[in-house]
């Protein structure tokens, strides 16, 4: 993207971020990847409310400052994701109140409560908790990014990023829009997850569509295992690291069985 352009929509991103209270006060950060080696992001310590286009940094994709500005200080998640991910171009972390609080509570967005949302963004994981701006939180994130385009990071927030910075906050607004949903329907009494084949049918519906690749029948969601489908890039994103194992239905209650009657 060109950078002129770059710097205009990162503030306009920014505003929105702020209007619709997904940051307060220097929360949050943005960034473009603006060719191979360079990277245009928002600067620390900054209302994303009232940036100006003169105030962003530029930095390698080491991170090392390329003008007189200095970069947010969680760039490193950035640059994480932009080597995981050659296809990103943009980054968007902020605190959404109703997708942090699924964080703050220990809670991944992984139901398949709503069928816009299996179609265009799949599910989003809680990633371990990591010290902000620090190699604890990237590694945390590491496992997940490959198969995911937003994340949860525990205590702390969330993370969305696309091919541009609108697709990028798109996701973000979906994660959030998504958490509050959840939210309400627990009042009401609880939500109703969508059948297994219902589930399928919606996979194949955005894989043809374009809407998300083979690659997402890799995420780490539950529900991905109920259905027929494989995840042909092998490993279930996250589940390396030995800490994570999830089961089927019958599974789990074949488990529980054996429990009992060991007991
Ligand atoms: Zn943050």
């Amino acid at each position: 993207m060109e950078e002129k352009q770059a710097r205009k929509l990162i503030c306009e991103i920014g505003r929105l971020l702020y209007e619709r209270s997904y940051v307060v006060s220097s929360d949050g950060n943005i960034s473009v990847r603006l060719d191979e080696n360079t990277v245009l992001a928002t600067p620390t310590m900054t209302c994303k409310g009232r940036m100006t286009e003169d105030s962003l940094a530029l930095t390698d994709m080491e991170g090392k400052p390329l003008s007189d500005k200095r970069a947010s200080s969680e760039l490193a998640m950035h640059l994480l994701i932009y080597r995981e991910r050659p296809d990103v171009r943009a980054v968007c972390h902020a605190h959404p109140p109703h997708g942090t609080a699924f964080a703050v509570a220990g809670l991944a967005i992984d139901k398949p409560i709503l069928s816009e949302v299996i179609l265009t963004l799949g599910c989003v994981p809680l990633t371990d908790y990591g010290t902000p701006s620090t190699e604890e939180l990237t590694a945390a994130m590491q496992p997940f990014v490959k198969h995911h385009n937003a994340l949860l990071m525990a205590n702390h927030g969330a993370v969305a990023y696309g091919e541009n910075l609108r697709q990028a906050f798109d996701r973000l607004e979906t994660l959030e829009h998504t958490a509050r949903i959840a939210i309400l329907a627990k009042i009401l009494g609880g939500a109703n997850n969508l059948p297994s084949d219902a589930i399928e049918k919606l996979i194949n519906i955005r894989e043809r569509a374009g809407y998300l690749g083979k690659e997402a029948r890799c995420q780490a969601c539950g529900y991905l295992h109920q259905t027929g489908l494989s995840c042909s890039g092998g490993e279930i994103a996250g589940s390396s690291d030995g800490k994570r194992i999830s089961f089927t239905r019958e599974e789990l209650i074949e488990l529980l069985s054996q429990a009992a009657r060991l007991s």
